[in-house]
């Protein structure tokens, strides 16, 4: 990986960035700032993607052509969230969804720049189409509102921001460990909590699918246990919140499609 900085370009986006991208949301009346560029997250989104398809070990994707009926399943319902929701960077990020074969992790993510990855073992862990909708609503949340560079302004700017004027080589393949292992803060975790609801409200999904993942965390005894909490830290009253946002929008009653949801469990490998 080489991140080609000049100190020139970083000086750019610090005055540009430090007055332009301070802002309150208002979910949580926290102050954001985010010293990298839209282009920085595709980069770095872009990176991260290149460094997961050559670690198969670690990330092994699932064939697209073997699995097509299961990727239009996925896609359905990621184009679904996207194509409806009031999304800062719908046009400037790509928007690519990747499922990852692996039964034993109850995760998705995605990086900066709306690169998405799910499990294999959250899908089927889930039961319907509102309740995947929902936490997928929450990771695309993180990448439109860009929380992985505004955590990685706060936590790690400085350090990455002098390694990067120096050319640091030390920095060649950790991005993608450095990025997944970054926790979000927990006025993060609410803000995107909330926009999921916000996004699924504009579909014909149940918008509260998100709060419906935790409470089945909950009543299984794995709240405290599944990797999605590891880097997710566990805001309190978190479904209350979410829906309170649902009622704030309309308490719309929304579909869940658990049959067809169970068809796309269906085409996935065994
Ligand atoms: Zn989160």
């Amino acid at each position: 990986m080489k991140l080609k900085f000049s100190i020139l370009i970083l000086l750019s986006i610090i005055l540009t960035s430090t007055f332009t991208n301070c802002k309150k949301d208002d979910g949580t009346n926290r102050i954001q700032i985010n010293l990298f560029t839209i282009e920085d997250d595709k980069t770095l989104g872009l990176q991260v993607s290149d460094e997961i398809a050559a670690d198969p070990l670690q990330f092994p994707l699932l064939d697209e052509a073997k699995y097509a009926t299961a990727y239009s399943h996925l896609r359905r319902i990621t184009d679904n969230i996207l194509n409806n929701a009031t999304m800062k960077h719908r046009n400037d990020f790509l928007w690519q969804t990747k499922i990852i074969h692996n039964d034993s992790v109850l995760n998705a993510f995605c990086t900066p720049g709306g690169y998405i990855y799910v499990y294999t073992g959250l899908i089927k862990y889930l039961d319907s189409e509102d309740q995947l909708a929902g936490v997928l609503g929450h990771e695309i949340a993180h990448a439109d509102e860009r929380h992985t560079t505004e955590a990685m302004t706060t936590a790690l700017g400085r350090d990455l921001l002098i390694k990067m004027i120096l050319g640091d080589s030390s920095l060649a393949g950790q991005l993608t460990t450095g990025l997944l292992g970054l926790k979000y803060g927990r006025g993060s975790e609410t803000e995107a909590d909330l926009r999921s609801v916000e996004y699924l409200n504009k579909t014909e999904l149940d918008a509260r699918g998100v709060g419906r993942f935790f409470e089945k965390l909950i009543a299984s005894g794995q709240a405290d246990g599944p990797q999605f909490l590891s880097t997710h830290p566990n805001p309190d009253n978190r479904v209350e919140a979410i829906t309170n946002k649902w009622k704030e929008l309309g308490s719309k009653v929304g579909e869940t499609f658990p049959t067809r949801y169970l068809e796309f469990k269906n085409s996935l490998p065994k």
